[in-house]
């Protein structure tokens, strides 16, 4: 036996690979259960395609067992296995992937969902390894055989044993260094958590045996620990399985499962879609923010994966800032993903999905509103805001997708209103749709600059939250009917009151005295024809309104 090099290219593939191409060491166990997988699945293709082969579910299986002594962690499946050639081929040449070769050729068959592509995946298990030994035995061969490797300098293949067709992996895990933990992967708790995080979905049982307690016999208070063989994974993606397979309860305990919140959510949305890229989706609105969900810290995205494995954690670009809120995954088997599957390479298929996204939920929130207004209110007071920065930021570009969203207190019906609903009861004669800018929505119906507006019969919508006039500024007009506010100049009515008073000269005096007393803190001081149980009002000059003026005083410059 000869020890044989890795191609020259392949030597400086492999440094880079262990050391550039993969920012997160953990992934390694993804790698391989999913080349584990799809090596069962190329069994159970062979099974569909040849008479004399018989597949048999149960016995197809993933097994992952750690030996911290020898500090070992032991993949095996009971897949198709390699042949010596492919053992040379698939794992001696790096980029070079027998999983792509193979979706390439078969047709597509049900249930055979390929996940290698790249060729490269093997050898992320060199950035935890000093050394990695492949054991496989080929179905249809008689002869098994022992790929082992120490990373760059190359690799040994010789015959061994084997008894069951397969492939088994070993990999003598690294020493911990000062910057470095390795143990962590030879913990059962750790292991357990990263099968859960990235193959969950994968579709054969992933077992381990698990160190478990039990009372011992006969006592109440001693317990004895005992092993048992777990299957790790909950194999079928619930977003998989039909929708009248799965109930509302079994969408609100994944997410809580999930941990996307701690209670049940407002609404779970779950869709598929085929076209130019297919993909399932399941989102969910939570009933409450998170506490930090007003904070810079809060990160929006949702899980991506790409056929049931877990490709990023947040993706934050599936969702538009203003509906940052919202939960949940997105399964594509047509992604394009890059070499180290942390990124995506085509953002033209992710843009049309976020596109799709985006749509699916306003329509949600829109339906919402029409069937039952109680939980779309619910939903308003926790994320109405959201909303309104959305329509005000990027200047104003998304206002059409938001507008019908937005509700506002309004002061003849006492509750929360739409705009649409607010149009609908305007006055034949009303120009504009009022606002009334303040803190609270008491202080706003104290305000005096609201009686002239409330005498006419018209409806006032009252913005008690800081960001409502920026966003209004923003929308400018709903459905053609231009917004304008109790404090300006043109009310869009003539007043009923008596003549201008400014210029008398008893006037004058006084209000040349008030001004001189507020000085610095008025600009002008002089009559009003608003006014009529209130004895005086502060009003804004110029376009900015007092409650704008407060809020950008507020902000850093
Ligand atoms: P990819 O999965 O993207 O093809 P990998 O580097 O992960 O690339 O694996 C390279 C090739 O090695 C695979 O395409 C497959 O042909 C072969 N291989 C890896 N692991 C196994 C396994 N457990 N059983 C059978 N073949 C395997
Ligand atoms: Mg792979």
């Amino acid at each position: 036996m000869s020890k044989k090099q890795f191609k020259a290219e392949s030597k400086r593939l492999l440094d880079l690979m262990i050391n550039s191409i993969y920012t997160n060491k953990e992934i390694f166990l993804r790698e391989l259960i999913s080349n584990a997988s799809d090596a069962i699945d190329k069994r159970y293709y062979r099974s569909l395609t040849d008479e004399n082969i018989s597949f048999n579910r149960e016995d197809f299986y993933i097994r992952i067992s750690a030996d911290k002594e020898n500090r070992t962690l032991t993949i095996t499946d009971t897949g198709i296995g390699m042949t010596e050639e492919e053992l040379e081929n698939n794992l001696g040449t790096i980029a070079k992937s027998g999983s792509f070769a193979f979706k390439n050729e078969m047709e597509t068959k049900e249930g055979v969902d390929i996940i290698g592509q790249f060729g490269v995946g093997f050898y992320s298990a060199f950035m935890v390894s000093d050394s990695i030994i492949v054991k496989s035995r080929a179905l249809d061969s008689n002869e098994a055989y022992k790929w082992e490797s120490k990373g760059v300098e190359g690799y040994e293949i010789e015959t061994c044993d084997k008894d069951e067709v397969g492939t088994e992996i070993v990999l003598k895990i690294k020493e911990n260094t000062e910057d470095e933990n390795y143990d962590e992967f030879l913990e059962e708790y750790n292991i357990q958590s990263l099968v859960k995080k990235y193959s969950d979905f994968i579709k054969y049982p992933i077992k381990m045996m698990v160190k478990k307690s039990k009372l011992k016999e006969g006592s109440e208070s001693e317990y004895e620990d005992y092993f048992e063989d777990d299957t790790l994974n909950s194999m079928i993606p619930i977003w998989r399985k039909s929708k009248n397979e799965v109930s509302t309860e079994d969408y609100e305990r994944f997410y809580m499962d999930k941990h996307f919140g701690y209670e049940k959510p407002l609404k779970s949305i779950i869709s598929t879609v085929e076209g130019a890229v297919s993909y399932t989706t399941l989102l969910f609105i939570p009933a409450r923010a998170p506490y930090d969900f007003y904070t810079k810290d809060f990160e929006k995205g949702l899980e991506l994966y790409s056929n049931g494995v877990l490709i990023m954690e947040k993706c934050a670009d599936l969702l538009p800032d203003y509906f940052s809120f919202v939960q949940g995954l997105v399964d594509s088997a047509d992604l394009s993903l890059n070499i180290s599957r942390e990124l995506l390479q085509h953002d033209r298929q992710l843009k049309l999905i976020a596109k799709k996204i985006k749509d699916k939920i306003k329509n949600e929130l829109l339906l919402m509103l029409k069937n039952d207004r109680e939980k779309y209110i619910e939903f308003f007071n926790n994320f109405g805001k959201q909303l309104k920065f959305g329509v005000y930021s990027e200047f104003g570009a998304n206002k059409d997708v938001l507008q019908d969203l937005l509700m506002f207190y309004s002061s003849t019906e006492k509750k929360l209103v739409t705009l649409d609903e607010y149009i609908s009861r305007m006055k034949e004669d009303q120009k504009y749709i009022y606002y009334a800018p303040g803190e609270t929505v008491d202080k706003i119906d104290k305000l005096p600059q609201t009686e002239a507006v409330k005498d006419k019969g018209y409806e006032i919508l009252y913005f008690s939250d800081e960001v409502d006039e920026f966003a209004i500024k923003m929308l400018m007009k709903y459905k053609d009917k231009e917004f304008t506010s109790v404090y300006s100049n043109d009310l869009g009515f003539e007043s009923d009151e008596k003549e201008d008073q400014n210029e008398t000269d008893e006037n004058k005096e006084l209000f040349k005295f008030m001004q001189e007393s507020l000085s610095g803190k008025v600009k002008e001081v002089k009559a009003s024809k608003r006014l009529k149980s209130h004895p005086v009002c502060l009003a804004n000059a110029g376009d900015i309104s007092i409650e704008m003026e407060k809020v950008l005083k507020m902000m850093p410059d």
